[in-house]
C-alpha cells in the first residue's frame, strides 16, 4: 500500500510511522493509501528547518521571491491535471471541480507574484522640520498552516504562497483524509526554486496540530476547518502568544425573491448546494424562498436534480461525486432522519438517487428538506453534505432577520431583479461574503476571503490585502538627518515642531 509521509527541508521525509491514518478512494470505498502521522521530533525537524531558512529567505530580494512565484505558477499550470487527479482520488469530487479548485488557488499565487508592489510602504516628509516618517512591513518568521479536507489544494494555496512571498517560512499540516495534493504542491514549489526549508509539510491529526500550536518557534497560525476546531486553535495558539486567523464552518443562505428568474435561481441552488457533494464552506445549505415562491422553486430544483449524474469523480460525465468517508456519509444521512423527526419534509431523498458507480463508494444523492425552520438541528447545524434545506418566509425583512439569527456568517446570496432590494441586502445582511445573483461569492484573490461570527476567529481574512497584513507586521520609522548634531536636549513629548534650543 502506498505510504504518504512528509516534506521537510526540501525533500521527502521517510517518517517513523508510529501512528498512521487511512486514506480512501471515496468512489470505491477502498483504502488506497496510508498516511504517516508525524512524531513530535519530526514536527520539530520541520519547524527547525523553517526557522533556519528564515534569516536568509527574509532578506532574499523581492524580485527573486517574485520570480520563484512566477515559476511556481507555471509548474501549477503544467501539472494542473495531476493535482486535480490527486484531489479526486482522495476527496472524491469530480475532475472539473478539482481542476477549478486548483485554478482558484492559482489566482492567489498570481496575486503573490505581485509581492514587489504589495510590500510597498508609505512615506511622509516634513512631519516636523527636517523629520520624515516611513512605514514598512516585515515578515513574522515561521508560519504554520492547518487545512481541511474539502479543498486539499486550494486552501493550502490560500496560505503558503503569500506567506512565503512576504518573506516567511512555512510548515503546512494538511488534512489527514486527503494529504497527497499538499505534498505534491511542496514538491512543485521546491522545483520552482523555493529554497529548502522555506516550505515544509508534516502530516498528521489533532496531536500534530497541538504540537504546532504550542511550538515556541512558530510565530503565526493560519487555520481553516470546522468551527469547534477553529475556536480551539484560535484560543490555544493565542495563549501561546501567536498571531492567529482561524476560519470556521458555515451555513450559507440563498434568498430568492419572487421577482427572480426561478429557472436561474433553481440552477444556482442545485449547483451551490450539491456541487462537491455539499462539502464546501461556501455551499448553499439554506434556500430562503420569499413571498410564496417556494413551490415553483422546489419544482424547478426537483426537475434539475432528477437529471443530475452522481458517479465517480474520474468519469467526465459525473456532476457530483461521493462523500469523503463512510463516517461522514453516515453522519450526513442521519440528518435526514433528524429533520423528518423534527417536522421537516423530505422533498427529495438522495438515498434513492441512481448512482453510476461502485456500490461500495460513499454515495449519497442530492437531498432537499422542505418546511425547515430555526431551532431544528438540520437548520442550526452545519451538515456539510448534499442536503439543502428550504425555509419559507413572507418578506425580505424576515429573510434578513433569519440570517442575522444564525450563528455563522460566512456567505449569503440574493437572487432578484430588484436593484433596490439587492442594495439593501448587501448593506444589511450579516455575512462576510455576499453574492448578488451569484450563489458562491468566493472573492477573487485581490480581495480577501472570510466570514463573520462563528465562521472566523481573528480579525484578518485570508489572501488579498488582509493576507499581506496577516503575514507581516508593521514598523513606523521616524527619522531626522541633521549635521552637525548640536545637542538640543528637550524632555518635551515630540509634537509638530521641535522645541527650539535657546542659543
Ligand atoms: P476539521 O476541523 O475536522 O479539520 C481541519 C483541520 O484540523 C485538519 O487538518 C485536521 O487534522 C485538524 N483537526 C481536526 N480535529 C482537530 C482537533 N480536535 N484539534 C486540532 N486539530 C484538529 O475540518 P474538516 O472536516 O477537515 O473540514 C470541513 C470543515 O471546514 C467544515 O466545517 C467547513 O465549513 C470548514 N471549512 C471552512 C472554510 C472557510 O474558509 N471558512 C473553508 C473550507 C472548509
Amino acid at each position: 500500500m502506498k505510504r504518504i509521509t512528509h516534506w521537510i527541508d526540501g525533500r521527502p521525509w521517510a517518517g517513523v510511522a508510529e501512528r498512521t491514518g487511512k486514506v480512501f478512494d471515496p468512489a470505491t470505498g477502498a483504502q488506497t493509501k496510508e498516511v504517516v502521522f508525524a512524531t513530535e521530533s519530526e514536527v520539530n525537524a520541520a519547524v527547525t528547518s523553517a526557522a533556519s531558512a528564515f534569516p536568509r529567505w527574509k532578506t532574499t530580494a523581492l524580485s527573486k521571491r517574485a520570480s520563484a512565484m512566477f515559476r511556481f505558477r507555471e509548474l501549477l499550470i503544467e501539472h494542473l491535471e495531476e493535482i486535480a487527479a490527486l484531489v479526486t482520488s482522495e476527496h472524491g469530487k469530480v475532475k472539473a471541480d478539482a481542476r477549478a479548485e486548483v485554478e482558484r488557488g492559482l489566482e492567489v499565487v498570481e496575486f503573490a507574484c505581485g509581492i514587489t508592489q504589495l510590500l510597498k510602504g508609505e512615506f511622509t516628509e516634513h512631519v516636523s522640520s527636517g523629520v520624515n516618517v516611513h512605514s514598512l512591513r516585515q515578515p513574522l518568521g515561521v508560519v504554520a498552516g492547518i487545512t481541511p479536507f474539502n479543498f486539499p489544494s486550494m486552501v493550502p494555496l490560500w496560505m503558503f504562497p503569500l506567506a512565503i512571498a512576504c518573506g516567511n517560512t512555512f510548515v503546512l499540516k494538511p488534512s489527514e483524509k486527503d494529504p497527497s495534493a499538499a505534498l505534491y504542491l511542496a514538491e512543485l514549489a521546491t522545483g520552482a526554486g523555493i529554497p529548502s526549508g522555506v516550505l515544509n509539510v508534516v502530516n498528521g491529526d489533532a496531536q500534530v496540530v497541538e504540537t504546532l500550536l504550542a511550538h515556541p518557534a512558530i510565530a503565526a497560525v493560519s487555520f481553516v476547518g470546522s468551527t469547534s476546531v477553529a475556536r480551539h486553535v484560535y484560543e490555544t495558539a493565542a495563549c501561546h502568544g501567536k498571531r492567529v486567523q482561524a476560519l470556521g464552518g458555515a451555513k450559507n443562505h440563498m434568498v430568492v425573491l419572487p421577482d427572480a428568474d426561478m429557472g436561474e435561481a433553481a440552477e444556482a441552488a442545485v449547483s451551490a448546494g450539491f456541487g462537491s457533494a455539499g462539502e464546501r464552506c461556501m455551499a448553499v445549505s439554506v434556500v430562503v424562498a420569499v413571498g410564496g415562491c417556494g413551490d415553483l422553486l422546489i419544482d424547478r430544483i426537483r426537475e434539475r436534480v432528477s437529471r443530475l449524474v452522481v458517479g465517480p469523480g474520474m468519469a467526465e460525465a459525473s456532476e457530483m461525486g461521493p462523500l469523503v468517508t463512510a463516517e461522514h456519509r453516515a453522519r450526513v444521512v442521519s440528518y435526514l432522519e433528524i429533520g423528518s423527526s423534527e417536522g421537516a419534509k423530505i422533498a427529495i431523498d438522495g438515498r434513492d438517487h441512481p448512482i453510476s458507480g461502485d456500490p461500495s463508494g460513499f454515495w449519497l444523492g442530492p437531498c432537499l428538506l422542505d418546511d425547515v425552520s430555526p431551532g431544528m438541528r438540520v437548520y442550526d447545524d452545519e451538515i456539510f453534505g448534499p442536503v439543502l434545506s428550504v425555509v419559507r418566509v413572507d418578506t425580505l425583512d424576515e429573510a434578513l432577520e433569519l440570517i442575522a439569527g444564525n450563528r455563522y456568517g460566512n456567505g449569503a446570496a440574493i437572487f432578484t431583479r430588484d436593484g433596490g432590494a439587492a442594495q439593501r441586502f448587501e448593506t444589511e445582511v450579516k455575512a462576510g461574503m455576499v453574492g448578488i445573483n451569484v450563489s458562491i461569492p468566493v472573492p477573487v484573490a485581490n480581495y480577501s476571503f472570510g466570514g463573520w461570527d462563528s465562521s472566523l476567529f481573528g480579525d484578518l481574512y485570508v489572501y488579498g490585502g488582509d493576507g499581506v497584513r496577516f503575514y507581516t507586521r508593521g514598523k513606523a520609522v521616524t527619522s531626522r538627518w541633521r549635521e552637525p548634531y548640536r545637542g538640543n536636549l528637550s524632555l518635551t513629548f515630540p509634537s509638530g515642531e521641535p522645541t527650539q534650543p535657546v542659543v
